[in-house]
């Protein structure tokens, strides 16, 4: 049976860095539509381009476009034992595009990696700093989280009716939260990985 899976967190997580083993973890491949996103625009395809006119602005793509391109993903040889997915659903209109794709009890769990705002602050401020954002200032950062926040509370409370949310403190070492992931998804799906 296939599994199929979705990760949420805040930005400065570690969504990213945690996505690609559990994807191993279980054999499927870990999808990101920003990722996505992101390789079109570098091959300046149709897609790329009609994308990058909104991402350019921090906007999301239309969901119609963001929906036939996950379709089209999913659809590949390797998604077939299933996938995890990073970014997507992000909207009410997103979560019933992902049912009426896979059938509504299509999504096995939905791992949401918790981490209080003061935290992420402080390492996306750190990061900016590394990595040069001057635009990363606390107020932007602290916008972009509230964003999150609102547009993901909704989604969580969706699949949490359906009883399908496993939360996990996202704080600690890398290391520990991921066997904290490993050991709570083992259980929930009641399996071990690979
Ligand atoms: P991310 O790397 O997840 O922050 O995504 C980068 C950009 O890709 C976003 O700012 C959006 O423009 C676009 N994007 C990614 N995922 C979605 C989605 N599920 N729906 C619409 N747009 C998306």
């Amino acid at each position: 049976m296939a599994t199929h899976l979705i990760i949420v967190g805040p930005p400065g997580a570690g969504k990213g860095t945690h996505a690609t083993v559990i994807a191993e973890r279980y054999g499927i491949p870990a999808i990101s539509t920003g990722d996505l996103f992101r390789q079109h625009a570098k091959a300046q395809d149709e897609l790329g381009q009609l994308a990058a006119s909104y991402s350019d602005r921090g906007e999301l793509v239309p969901d119609e476009v963001t929906d036939r391109m996950v379709a089209e993903r999913v659809a590949e040889d390797d998604a077939q034992p299933g996938f995890l997915l990073d970014g997507y659903p992000r909207n009410m209109h997103q979560v019933e595009a992902l049912d009426a794709l896979l059938g509504a009890n299509g999504v096995d769990a939905v791992i949401s990696l918790e981490a209080d705002d003061a935290v992420v602050v402080k390492r996306l401020l750190g990061r900016a700093k590394i990595e040069g954002r001057v635009d990363d200032t606390e107020s932007v950062i602290r916008h972009r989280i509230e964003v999150y926040h609102a547009t993901t509370q909704p989604i969580i409370d969706a699949y949490q009716a359906r009883n399908l949310v496993v939360s996990i403190d996202g704080t600690g070492a890398i290391d520990e939260v991921r066997g904290h992931i490993f050991a709570a998804l083992d259980a929930f799906l009641g399996r071990a990985g690979k």
